[in-house]
């Protein structure tokens, strides 16, 4: 391939590459952290029934006012502590973009999110894991010292480890001079937010998701929260990008999707159900369980071991996530679908488990 026109930072750039995202409608899929379930209704109906044309012709509103203010209200902040961005991953590269020191290495476990390592590429940041403990959790005091900037998920993705709101605080104190991006993707399956940390803590930003706990993967919208100097911050790289990155009818949706409380606990209960189950079900077919606060589980399987049941799964139209990677390598991680979805794995795995033995 030619390569001559890149510049020279492209070709050493390492892209992320997301779960299989296979279309086949008898596919069980739970491989992505997606949630099994259709979106709010009042969502969804807006979607089916609105009148765009207007809203289609004209620029969209710059600053998502409107969406602002839900998600303000939601959780009791102040509109100028939000901002919004074409899911979470546009936001976490804004925020890697303006805060992260380029002179000092950015602090995030060994085992975590991959975009993180991507956007270090892709933002001249020097990157240092701190590896977790064996049973993946992960201790605050290895993230003293020298830092530009942490970042961590909670809960961890992928081991669905969860920090308790005291740790966090511990980390803000350590790193007081940096800003900590708590990406909390999957606070809603049954952890606490930091957002109530934000007042306190100027150095915290904490990034949500509509993508999983909303069930609005493909609407593209995450969104930042922190004190105002910091969203003043993205708002700056945001419009040096895109002064324009939230579409017209994305702002719709997900203001009435944020504003479904009712839909959203009820939809987060019945995935926390299905998930204490599921590890259950899994434990007694002979899995080692982390214990997970998110809408997946990361476990251990018993001989032939991980690479080939998530093979032999996959041959029965089942896909879970398997990652060739250290220290994981012998894990599947499973998203949680929806009951029958659930059985319909286990009751595979139990028969290829049998198969095998
Ligand atoms: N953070 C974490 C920890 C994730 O697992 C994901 C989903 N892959 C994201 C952020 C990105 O989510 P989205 O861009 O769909 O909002």
């Amino acid at each position: 391939m030619n390569k001559s026109f890149w510049s020279p930072g492209l070709e050493k750039l390492e892209p992320y590459t997301p779960g299989e995202q296979a279309n086949s409608k008898n596919l069980v899929k739970l491989n992505t952290n997606e949630n099994p379930y259709p979106a709010s209704p009042e969502a969804l109906s807006l979607l089916a029934q609105g009148d765009f044309a207007d809203a289609l012709r004209r620029y969209p509103d710059p600053e998502s006012c409107e969406l602002r203010a839900a998600i303000a209200e939601r959780y009791d902040l102040n509109d100028n502590q939000i901002f919004v961005g074409n899911g979470s991953d546009e936001v976490l590269a804004l925020s890697f973009y303006s805060f992260f020191r380029r002179s000092d290495p950015l602090l995030f476990p060994d085992i975590t999110y991959s975009f993180y390592p991507v956007y270090c590429q892709l933002f001249d940041i020097e990157p240092r894991t701190i590896p977790l403990r064996a049973d993946f959790t992960l201790a605050v005091e290895d993230f003293a010292g020298n830092a530009g900037g942490i970042i961590i998920p909670n809960p961890n993705a992928p081991t669905g480890r969860y920090l308790p709101l005291d740790q966090i605080e511990e980390l803000l104190r350590l790193q007081s001079e940096q800003v900590v991006i708590i990406d909390e993707a999957y606070i809603d399956f049954g952890g606490e937010s930091a957002t109530r940390l934000i007042d306190q803590h100027p150095n915290l930003l904490v990034i949500h998701t509509l993508s999983k706990s909303y069930a609005l993967a493909g609407l593209r919208l995450g969104f930042a929260m922190g004190q105002k100097h910091l969203i003043e911050g993205l708002l700056r790289a945001k419009n040096s990008f895109n002064s324009y990155p939230i579409d017209a009818i994305a702002q719709q949706v997900a203001t009435a999707a944020i504003r479904d409380s009712a839909w959203h606990a009820d939809n987060c209960g019945k995935v926390i159900a299905t998930r204490q189950r599921s590890e259950e079900a899994l434990q007694e077919l002979g899995f080692q369980v982390v214990s997970s606060k998110a809408n997946f589980i990361l476990a251990k399987p018993p001989e032939p071991g991980a690479e080939t049941l998530y093979l032999a799964l996959r041959e029965r139209n089942i896909l879970v996530r398997y990652f060739n990677k250290p220290r994981i390598s012998e894990y599947l991680r499973i998203s949680i679908g929806t009951d029958d979805e659930m059985d319909q794995l286990i009751r595979n795995c139990k028969e290829i488990l049998a198969s095998q033995s």
